[in-house]
């Protein structure tokens, strides 16, 4: 299992998302007088490694969208980008460039050669348009969604770790 850092620059769209609170259940040590105690556990083990005790759970709150962004659009066309330290906001790329008036620029981060690269910022505006016409469906379900205020597209640089 890799870790791939991919970076993007290229047309996306931001959506504000509300969030809600939602109960899960982790596996964990129960025993008080354990160093691990209520440590969440992610393993199949039945007994805590740290005091042998029999693992029990813990509920814990975590924050989720309210939109269910891997089923939102189809993403043989449109795909989420996970932002793990953006809580307020989703985000979405196309994952297909055809006839696309700029090239995309990628920039892969297991190559680290220096390099330079301009951008015809003039193609810019065009790039949008080209976004909007593209993706119209897709971007129709996510301002669906999320609500047309809460829908931006923007242009600009996207990092992607996967
Ligand atoms: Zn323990």
């Amino acid at each position: 299992m890799g870790v791939d850092v991919v970076t993007h620059i290229k047309v996306y769209v931001k959506c504000k998302s509300s969030k809600k609170k939602e109960k899960i259940k982790v596996i964990c040590c129960n025993n008080d007088k354990c160093k691990q105690k209520k440590v969440e556990i992610s393993s199949n083990n039945k007994y805590c490694a740290f005091c042998g005790n029999k693992l029990g759970t813990v509920n814990k709150y975590i924050e989720t969208s309210t939109v269910d962004t891997c089923t939102v659009t189809d993403d043989t066309d449109m795909i989420n980008i996970y932002c793990i330290d953006d809580k307020e906001f989703d985000y979405f790329i196309s994952d297909s460039e055809k006839n696309c008036p700029l090239d995309e620029i990628v920039v892969d981060a297991k190559y680290s050669n220096p390099f330079a690269c301009e951008i015809d910022y003039k193609k810019i505006p065009e790039q949008i348009n080209w976004f909007k016409k593209t993706f119209s469906k897709e971007i129709k379900k996510l301002e669906k969604a999320y609500g047309p205020k809460n829908v931006e597209i923007c242009f600009g640089v996207i990092h992607e770790v996967s």
